[in-house]
């Protein structure tokens, strides 16, 4: 940080042992404003720059991230407790991300002429993108370095100065990324870090930023939008999910069963669109139980994915095992005495009644419900009857399509999981309590973009429209024009 922080101070804690690992100073409201003022003075240049030099100061971010790759999985991990594999996997993800936004900015980004329609057709019109000026990203946690990447690197190619507020639980990840990035800047201020609580990004949102993209709990992203809509700026809201998960009659129960348990349990389960609930139909019901199940007998919690990052979500899986075994449902794996003090023993319930929490609130544990269907449309119907709508992941050989087209959410795996993640050129985001805007894909360059219209006179036409001297025949002639384009009926 380049100014002042006040005196206090929080702790980043390693959620493995419980150890601190650092003391943060906390950005107050005044830190983060004089953090934006200075963001803001950057945006000329950065936006002079062009998408050419834009391009070069992110490839050359992009080639510090890699060159300290396993540096930067150790911190993830330290911080997350997730194994330090998938700490680099992730890493390298946002690397991609990265690459993908400064490579392809220009493309997606230049203005381009549109018609002008008959009536006008002696103007010329071009649309154009326009930086929103200062982007402010609050990030989560359970992807520290992900997540938050794929905002800030869309914004900044997109020709935007960032200030990051990364999770209390990670911030060692937000300094390094900082860090990381004035060791390549052309100059200060176009990508700085505040830190703290969940005040400090309250003060963010409150604060002179042009736009906020938030990542985290539909709570908060409420309260988020609410601000932003106060001060009539623009929000990107990542929120968590219920992800069903459709297995049909055809499906290849075997590769369903492996990548659905990843997909569920990897990363403690912390995984906004990791699978939440399976509707599977009766006819493969007890093949995908068995397979799944002895799978999942195989995970070692420590080993296999980490502890619970955030302390207070052991509290939440814990009260949805207990609340879907109180009304009836049966455990394949697992029980209500599968949370520990910091780990959760992987967890299968079967047959758990739609109004349970684990139905109906996102658990963020290594936990899953199955439950079986008698057809695939009342597996379609019971995969929407959640107000969430992030992502789903479909199993079937030959109705795959035909099925996704009727999930309401923003992102369907077909015989896959989560892969739209990993893929920049495809945007992410949900619908209904999921959230709403996008972020990766040139979609995501867009969302950190407005558009701005230019019109002007390719010639001059002799009759004028847009004059306190119109005349009357130029009157006629607009009546004329209309009712010729205009009065066909059409069967
Ligand atoms: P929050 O939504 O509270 O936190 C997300 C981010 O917002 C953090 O950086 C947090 O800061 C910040 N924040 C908190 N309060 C405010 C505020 N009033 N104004 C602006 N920013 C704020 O989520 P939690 O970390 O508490 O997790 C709660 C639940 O949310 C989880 O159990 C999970 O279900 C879901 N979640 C979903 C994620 C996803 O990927 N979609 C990611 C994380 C959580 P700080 O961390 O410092 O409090």
């Amino acid at each position: 940080m380049n100014v002042t922080d006040s005196l206090v101070t929080f702790a980043s804690h390693n959620p493995k042992t419980g150890e601190v690992l650092k003391d943060f100073h906390t950005s107050d409201q005044s830190t983060v404003d004089r953090v934006v003022a200075d963001a803001r003075t950057a945006t000329t240049a950065w936006q002079a720059l062009g998408y050419e030099g834009r391009r070069k100061v992110l490839l050359n971010w992009c080639s510090v991230l890699t060159e300290n790759l396993n540096e930067i999985g150790a911190l993830i991990s330290s911080e997350t407790g997730k194994p330090v594999g998938d700490a680099t996997l992730e890493a390298s993800l946002a690397i991609g991300h990265l690459a993908w936004a400064a490579k392809n900015a220009g493309r997606v980004l230049k203005s381009h002429v549109r018609p002008s329609g008959i009536l006008m057709f002696n103007m010329k019109s071009v649309v154009g993108r326009s930086p929103m000026g200062v982007v402010g990203v609050i990030g989560p946690w359970n992807y520290p370095i992900f997540t938050p990447m794929g905002s800030i690197s869309y914004a900044l190619a997109a020709g935007n100065t960032v200030v990051f507020k990364p999770s209390q639980f990670t911030p060692a990840v937000g300094e390094w990324l900082e860090h990381s990035f004035a060791s390549i800047a052309p100059f200060p201020h176009i990508f700085s870090v505040v830190q703290g609580l969940g005040e400090t990004g309250q003060f963010l949102t409150t604060s002179n930023v042009d736009k906020i993209s938030f990542t985290g709990s539909t709570r908060t992203a409420k309260l988020v939008a609410a601000t932003c809509a106060a001060r009539m700026i623009p929000v990107v809201l990542e929120c968590g999910g219920k992800d069903p998960v459709i297995i049909a009659g055809d499906a290849d129960i075997d590769k369903a069963a492996e990548y659905v348990l990843w997909s569920a349990m990897s990363n403690a389960g912390q995984t906004c669109i990791g699978a939440e609930r399976v509707y599977v139909v009766e006819e493969v019901a007890d093949a995908f139980i068995e397979k799944i199940t002895r799978l999942a007998k195989k995970l070692e919690p420590g080993k296999s994915y980490g502890p619970a990052t955030m302390p207070s979500q052991l509290g939440v899986i814990q009260s949805h095992i207990d609340d879907a075994a109180s009304k009836g449902a049966k455990f394949a794996l697992g029980s209500t005495h599968s949370v520990g003090e910091r780990y959760v023993e992987p967890v299968i319930m079967l047959d758990v009644p739609e109004d349970s929490l684990a139905i109906t609130d996102e658990t963020f544990g290594p936990t899953l419900t199955i439950n079986r269907t008698a057809t695939i449309e009342e597996a379609i119907s019971l995969a929407n009857a959640t107000r969430y709508g992030l992502a789903a992941s479909v199993w079937s050989k030959r109705t795959g399509h035909h099925i996704a087209s009727q999930l309401q959410c923003g992102m369907v795996s077909i015989n896959s999981v989560i892969a739209f993640a990993a893929i920049a050129s495809v945007p992410f985001g949900g619908v209904k309590d999921s959230g709403y805007g996008r972020i990766h894909g040139p979609e995501g360059l867009m969302e950190f973009t407005y558009p701005r219209t230019v019109i002007s006179p390719r010639f001059k036409f002799p009759i004028e429209f847009t004059t306190f001297a119109r005349t009357k025949f130029a009157d006629n002639f607009i009546k004329t024009l209309i009712k010729f384009l205009h009065s066909k009926v059409v069967g």
